[in-house]
Parts: structure tokens; sequence; C-alpha cells
């Protein structure tokens, strides 16, 4: 045998999955890396101590399967998320990736479709193909939100399985009101997720869809540990449902799909959430900063509930996009013309990225 290695073609995939395009941010050495909306602030060392007892504990016991309920971890969760939720209301899996894949394994898959307002999370199209099922884009308002009757009426007509809400959304930055939730899960026969991955950088007073899960049975509310909580790395996500919809999970999740090592850093970092989640506010006002000044400099900022700004008037993204890597700077270009996102960094990493900006020239 030759080292010809075959191509993807060759293969006998899947005819669905043939010419579909894998997740691909990139992911470049910078120094200032700003794209794919990360806490870009380390975990305190003293957390970074406890957590690590922790997992030394857990590899004690490694020889043994972990905890295939993850008892403590949903324990955790439920505590933290508050709303008199407890452990049988909460599942959680190796990011929210996985947690909406469980999802969609469960209530979607083939012959099913899922639907979402475009533009929003670039992974639920590819998570509903994985399983098989179709993808359905709504639409929104040219300032990127949608409006309760406009987003029931169109969740009607389409008759989805699956329907994702992204509150607020990726990768605009766009808040999103409980009239829609509430409207759209009248419209809806499926199961309604409300994407909350970003909800703790919205402001104190929003209303978390956690507050409509009484007596609606097919409502899920995802979160993440990724974003806000600076542990993307650690990979844990989980979600709140009514009891019925997490016996539905167990169907499809692998045994032991949380290893004792996640479950043992993610309770600990769970214990340090005050801290873990300090540096919140000091990223709003980074936010808040890139919004005024790319405005300054002649762009259009959107309105941002999250960690980051989708900003519009870019003449031409992609050559801007490449200035800002060749002077250090990573953020992303999600595919909307002339817009462009950068997540917000520590203050001199939103420094560097608005010189940078500045220095190529102002906007179109
Ligand atoms: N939902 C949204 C809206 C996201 O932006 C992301 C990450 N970019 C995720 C879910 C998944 O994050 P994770 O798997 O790290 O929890």
């Amino acid at each position: 045998m030759g080292g010809v290695s075959a191509r993807l073609e060759d293969l006998p995939l899947r005819p669905d999955l043939r010419g579909q395009k894998p997740y691909g941010a990139p992911q470049a050495p910078l120094p200032v890396a700003l794209n794919v909306n990360e806490n870009t602030h380390p975990v305190p060392q003293d957390v970074a101590d406890d957590i690590l007892d922790s997992i030394a504990r857990a590899l004690r016991d490694v020889n043994r399967y972990p905890d295939r309920e993850f008892t403590a971890l949903r324990e955790g969760f439920a505590e933290y998320l508050g709303h008199g939720l407890t452990r049988d209301q909460i599942w959680a899996a190796n990011g929210s990736n996985e947690v909406l894949q469980h999802i969609l394994q469960a209530f979607a898959g083939p012959g099913r479709t899922a639907f979402g307002f475009s533009p929003t999370y670039s992974m639920y199209p590819l998570l509903t193909r994985g399983t098989g099922a179709q993808w359905v884009s709504g639409t929104r308002a040219a300032d990127y939100t949608v409006s309760a009757s406009d987003a029931a009426s169109q969740v009607a007509d389409a008759a989805p399985d699956v329907v994702f809400l992204c509150a607020p959304n990726n990768p605009t930055g766009t808040p999103l009101h409980l009239d829609v939730v509430e409207a759209v899960y009248e419209a809806a026969d499926g199961i309604v997720i409300v994407d909350e991955a970003y909800f703790e950088f919205a402001p104190a007073d929003a209303r978390s869809a956690l507050t409509l899960l009484p007596g609606r049975e097919r409502l899920v509310v995802s979160r993440t540990m990724s974003k806000a909580f600076a542990f993307a790395g650690a990979r844990v996500g989980y979600l709140a449902a009514d009891p019925a919809l997490i016996d539905a999970l167990r169907l499809v999740r692998l045994p032991y799909h949380l290893s004792a090592l996640t479950q043992a850093a993610a309770s600990a970092a769970l214990r340090h959430a005050p801290v873990m989640l300090g540096m919140v506010d000091e990223i709003v006002a980074q936010r808040d900063r890139i919004t005024a000044t790319v405005e300054a400099l002649g762009y259009t900022p959107h309105e941002s509930w999250t960690n980051f700004v989708l900003f519009g008037g870019v003449d031409d993204p992609a050559t801007t996009w490449q200035a800002l890597y060749d002077q250090g700077v990573l953020i992303r270009d999600v595919g909307i013309p002339h817009h462009l996102r950068v997540t917000a960094g520590t203050a001199d990493e939103t420094t560097a990225f608005l010189d940078a900006l500045a220095s190529v020239g102002s906007a179109a």
C-alpha cells in the first residue's frame, strides 16, 4: 500500500453529510485572541488550586467509572441557577454543544426538523444535520431583532420539532425578550430551547427564561460554563427542563459521558461561582467601550447583551480581518456581509484591538 491517503469523497459517507463543512473558527496562536467569545481572564490562582485539589481526589478513584448521574454536579447547577430548581430538572454534558446535541438526538433526527432565526449560532444547523434532521432558517428584522408576533407566525408556518431561541443571540448580540419565548412556545408543538449561553452578560434586570419553566414541559433553558464562567477548556454545559425531558436525554447520552475529572473540576468551580464570575462587570465595561469606540471610528455596532460586539460598515471584512491578524489580533468574520465580530477581552486586549482597528483606516 502506498502512502496516498483517501479523499473524503471516496468514503461511503452518509449522503446527507456530503459537501457539509465542519465548524472551523481558526485557532491561531496570536497574542490577542478575541474570536470565539471566551472569557479571556484566567481562573484566579486560589480557585485554580482548589479545583486542582478536587481533581487530585477524583484521580484516586479514576480506575472506576464516574457517577453516571453526576448527582453532585446537578445539585451544584440547581443551586447556582436558583428559581427553586432541583437536580431532577438539571442535565449537563461536555459543553452546551453536547447538551444541545442530546436534545436533538432525542427530539429531532431523520424525518424531523429544527428551526432558528438566522443569523444565529452556526452550530445549530451542524448539530441538527448531524442527527439526520433538516435545518429550517427563519428570518429577523434588519436590526436582527425578532418580534413576538413575527416569531410565532414563522414557527407556526414551519411547524418544527425543535426551535432554537438564542437569548441573547450569537453572532449578533441581540437581546431576546420573554414575550418572544412565550409566543413561540404557544405557536410550537415541539421542543423550544432557549440558549442562554451569554445570559450572565445581560443587564442585571434582564429576566431569564428559567422563570417560564413551570407548566411548560416542552421548554428547555441551556447555559454554559464556557463564557462568563471562564471555563471553556473544561467543556461543561448544562440545562434546566422538566424531569420528564431530562429522562428523554438519558436515552441518547453515552454512559458515563461526563468524566470523573470533569465532574470534580466543574463542581469545584461552581463552589467559587462569585469569584469565577468576578470579571463579568469588567468584560461588560470593555464591551461597551468597544461599542462606543467602533462607532466613533464610523462603524455601526449592534446592540449587545453578550461579551462580544458585531459591527457593520466594514468595506471589505476579509481585508480588515487580515490587517488585524497581521497586527496579532484575531477576531471573527462570521460571514455577514460588511460585518465583523469581536469578543470583549481584558482592558489591554481590548485596547490592542481598538488601536489596530483605528490603524487600518476608517469605516466604509
Ligand atoms: N451556544 C451559543 C450561543 C454559543 O455561542 C456557544 C459557543 N460559542 C455555545 C452554545 C457552545 O458553547 P460550549 O459548547 O462551549 O458550552
